[in-house]
């Protein structure tokens, strides 16, 4: 199973940036989303829509000393960008250590959070003192009945809280993230511009995605990105696209007065040939797609035998054979429906998407 090369043959000289280890479609490992657990605080409905779930043993969580040397081992393949996300990562215990510990690792450039804000407006400074850079909220409605309905928790007025801590402690990065369902939010994306702009945050869209989790997915639910475009011009006016950085999800558009709009186009138009990157589950599951049944059971690894270079070589040799591309097939299916069916999700927690990291 595992070669012999030293952990060098994958790695760089002292100062050199390392050269990436490519997939078979020749993308490279860039960027790891790392969900830090399954569990959440609130019950969103196209991710979570049920109360209980099968949960994932807590000793099977990878540890801060786990994950600290598998970030180590992913540097030298190229993994440069972390995103730290779960579940809701926020209910990970001492999460400004783990921000600190990932940054300090030689290669990695930014470490990032994607969290619902429920628990920020008590951590956002110290998550800023530990060095995160990017900060991703979720905000998918500034209705307290919606938001309700949407995730079975009153606590719009707690992640607003959030959203407004994280703007006082100034991340280099923030972003809102909006699900948009058609007859369900899709009436609030100005509203939601607005509330962004005031906050100097750039809004992005998602279009709802058919993953594990949205059990009660449907095609007419999702509301394509020329809509998404079509809603707001009609308010602001023509919008341009402008380049896209490498390897980004979410295409960017300037409105005239210069501000910047994300769109991710995930259902519509997958950016699947551009994609580089890894995900790994809360207990240790290495996926290299969203879309992915199963992956590399990194935690039996990490608590196996294997040295660093066998380990080091074993998730180079993963990347390489890659063909994923989930999402585009996703698209070429005739009667699309949601990815997995409940009862299957019952059975196997690693196909949530609360588990893989959205
Ligand atoms: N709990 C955190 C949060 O909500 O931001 C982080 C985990 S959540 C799984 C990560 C992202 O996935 C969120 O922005 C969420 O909106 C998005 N997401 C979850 N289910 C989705 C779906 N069915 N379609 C599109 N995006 C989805
Ligand atoms: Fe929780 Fe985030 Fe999923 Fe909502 S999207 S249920 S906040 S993990
Ligand atoms: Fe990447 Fe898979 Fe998403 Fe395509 S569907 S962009 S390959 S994670």
């Amino acid at each position: 199973m595992f070669g012999s090369r030293s952990t060098r043959d994958v790695g760089a000289g002292p100062g050199e940036a390392p050269a990436p280890v490519t997939d078979a479609l020749g993308r490279p490992l860039r960027k790891l989303r790392i969900s830090l657990t399954d569990r959440c605080n609130l019950r969103c409905a196209y991710c979570m829509p049920r109360e209980e779930y099968t949960w994932l043993p807590r000793e099977h969580l990878l540890s801060f000393d786990e994950l600290g040397r598998l970030v180590r081992l992913l540097a030298p393949l190229g993994v440069a960008h972390l995103r730290l996300t779960g579940g809701e990562p926020l209910l990970r215990p001492s999460l400004a250590d783990l921000v600190a510990r990932l940054g300090a690792v030689g290669g990695i450039r930014s470490v990032s959070l994607t969290t619902n804000g429920l628990l920020l407006a008590d951590s956002a400074a110290a998550l800023r003192r530990a060095g995160l850079a990017g900060l991703t909220i979720s905000l998918d409605t500034l209705r307290r009945e919606r938001f309700t309905t949407l995730t079975r928790r009153d606590e719009l007025p707690a992640v607003l809280a959030g959203l407004d801590a994280a703007v006082e402690a100034g991340f280099e990065r923030m972003k809102t993230n909006t699900v948009v369902m058609r007859g369900f939010n899709d009436d609030e994306l100005v509203d939601i511009v607005e509330a962004a702009r005031a906050r100097d945050v750039q809004p992005r869209f998602i279009e709802y995605m058919d993953v594990g989790g949205a059990t009660d997915w449907r095609p007419e639910h999702v509301v394509p990105r020329p809509e998404i475009l079509a809603r707001l011009e009609a308010r602001y006016g023509p919008a341009q696209q402008l380049e896209n950085r490498d390897g980004a999800p979410a295409d960017r558009f300037a409105f005239s007065d210069g501000f910047v709009v994300g769109v991710i186009s995930s259902t519509s138009l997958p950016f699947c040939r551009k994609c580089d990157r890894a995900r790994l589950t809360s207990d240790g599951h290495l996926l290299k797609c969203l879309y992915a049944h199963e992956g590399l059971d990194v935690r039996s690894l990490l608590r196996g035998t294997a040295t660093d270079a066998e380990l080091a070589e074993r998730l180079a040799e993963e990347w390489r054979a890659r063909e994923d591309r989930g999402a585009e097939l996703r698209l070429a299916e005739p009667m699309r429906g949601p990815f997995v069916a409940a009862d299957a999700l019952l059975r196997n927690p690693h196909l949530e998407m609360h588990n893989r990291g959205g």
